[in-house]
């Protein structure tokens, strides 16, 4: 299938304008009388490379920060935990993280196992 820009952008429901950043950033599209056209399996490759240039292999005391778009660590003072209902196995519970940015100071959040819990509490020491 070959779609216009128009047409992705409604079926993957984001902006015009992000397809055509996209098409600058390496989306391959043909162009014909001035217009672009752009095949679906290109589409679909290109999400799925940028999906996986995003992912960042995070340490346990680390964060990802939506501001900072990166891997961070918590301000200790501001580090807190909590546990979920959330049973992941037989013994291990799912316990939230929130914490602040070290370099924004935007809130983090981070989903855990309670497995992991003395160790990030050893890294975050003193903190409740
Ligand atoms: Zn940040």
């Amino acid at each position: 299938m070959i779609y216009s820009p128009e047409e992705i952008s409604k079926l993957i429901d984001v902006h015009q304008n992000t397809i055509y950043r996209w098409i600058d950033a390496g989306l391959v599209a043909a162009v014909k009388n001035g217009k672009y056209y752009i095949f679906g399996r290109d589409i679909k490759k290109y999400l799925s490379n940028s999906k996986k240039k995003n992912k960042v292999k995070l340490k346990l005391e680390e964060f990802y920060c939506t501001s900072c778009k990166q891997a961070t660590t918590s301000i200790k003072e501001a580090i807190s935990f909590h546990r979920t209902n959330k049973m992941l196995s037989e013994n291990r519970y799912q316990i939230i993280i929130k914490g602040v940015c070290i370099s924004c100071g935007h809130k983090i959040i981070r989903f855990e196992s309670n497995k992991n819990l003395n160790e990030i509490q050893s890294f975050y020491k003193g903190a409740v």
